[in-house]
């Protein structure tokens, strides 16, 4: 019988996962339903035994707050697969999640799985994240590259032969691409995101204040005032620990501090974005020229990172629609094409 045939006949009645595996946020799809779970990256467990305490918004609230028996990771972290394990057990349970229905008989068939990974991943950790996700009972896993995924979320023609500039930019890492014919031509992936722009809000406060904010403080400030260009004032009050006797205390920030502190990140982003384009062939630029630049990921909705990328390299930037789902929407569409998948470049597990 025709193996693609009978593969499609499952389909059908398969509950197909896309998933994208941030480095703070893990989204899964299932197709004809849409995005199921939104959740942090992130992992609690034993240290000696390694038995998994809590995985997702449970996990994060861990962070930092956990007794020294007990770890709280981002298995991601830095756009490379920190932590394997971590990882492993993340992907585990939610496609178990999706997958089963409670009952004790297996849910058949079982599902085809997208996932959206970071670039920097290497070629051996991306065969053990397939393998993953087989072991968790998929049975077929496509892995894709998260500025492809990414591309194809903001509904943009990955496939064609002109060239699409995409720029991703994540908690962990930010990535970028030049795509034509379903390939990433010239890609680049740095360390520098949103949690770099947290970093460097916790390091400003400390220099001008003394005094020591928590990554969520920072983060939070970050999104209610922070900008990448000038704009009208806005106030937030941050409460940290007082570096001079140690205990709590409140400060008011302004947003043009938040502006100055995230200035350096903005402009690295910049710098390499520019890099990217003097490494594409001349071909590929001039598409890109005429269509613009296009973002994803949280750190997109920085206000003005747009206005200030658009400055600097004289071309139109565009933020896709809810950047935040960008990647995983991708995955979505990749499931329910198979022309599509046959079209792109991915990793296989079967
Ligand atoms: P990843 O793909 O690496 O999991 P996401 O695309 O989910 O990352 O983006 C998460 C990052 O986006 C975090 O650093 C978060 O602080 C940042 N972020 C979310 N909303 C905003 C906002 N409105 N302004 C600036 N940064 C934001
Ligand atoms: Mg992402």
């Amino acid at each position: 019988m025709n193996f693609s045939l009978v593969n499609r006949i499952l389909g059908l009645f398969s509950h197909d996962i896309g998933i994208d595996l941030g480095t703070s946020n893990t989204l899964v799809y299932v197709r004809g339903k849409g995005i199921v779970i939104r959740e942090p990256s992130a992992v609690a467990r034993r240290k000696k035994t390694k038995e998994i305490l809590a995985i997702g918004a449970s996990a994060k609230k861990m962070l930092g707050r956990v007794p020294s028996s007990i770890e709280a990771l981002r298995p991601l972290r830095d756009g490379v697969i920190a932590d394997f394990d971590a990882t492993a057990a993340m992907l585990t349970y939610y496609i178990k999640r999706v997958h089963d229905t409670g009952g004790n008989i297996p849910k058949i068939p079982r599902p085809r799985v997208v996932i959206g990974i970071p670039s920097g991943v290497t070629e051996v950790e991306r065969r053990a994240v397939a393998d993953a996700a087989i072991e968790a009972g998929a049975r077929e896993a496509n892995l894709i590259e998260e500025p492809m995924a990414a591309a194809i979320g903001a509904g943009l023609p990955v496939e064609g032969p002109e060239g699409i500039f995409i720029v991703d930019i994540g908690g962990g890492t930010t990535e970028m691409g030049v795509i034509s014919m379903g390939g990433i031509v010239v890609g680049r992936s740095i360390r520098i995101a949103g949690d770099e722009m947290d970093e460097a809000i916790i390091n400003y406060v400390r220099l001008k204040y003394s005094l020591l904010l928590g990554q969520p403080s920072a983060e939070e400030v970050k999104i209610l005032i922070g900008s990448a260009g000038v704009e009208k004032e806005k106030y937030a009050v941050v409460r940290g620990r007082d570096l001079e006797n140690g205990l709590p205390k409140s400060i008011k920030l302004a947003g043009s501090e938040i502006r100055e502190a995230l200035s350096p990140i903005v402009q690295e982003i910049i710098g390499t974005i520019t890099d990217t384009m003097q490494e594409t062939p001349p071909e590929l630029l001039s598409d890109v020229m005429e269509r613009g630049i296009y973002m994803a990921g949280g750190g997109s909705m920085l206000p003005q990172i747009d206005k200030m990328i658009s400055e600097a390299t004289k071309m139109p930037v565009y933020v896709s629609e809810d950047p935040l789902t960008c990647v995983v929407r991708g995955c979505g569409k990749v499931l329910e094409d198979n022309g599509l998948l046959a079209k792109i470049r991915v990793s296989r597990g079967l």
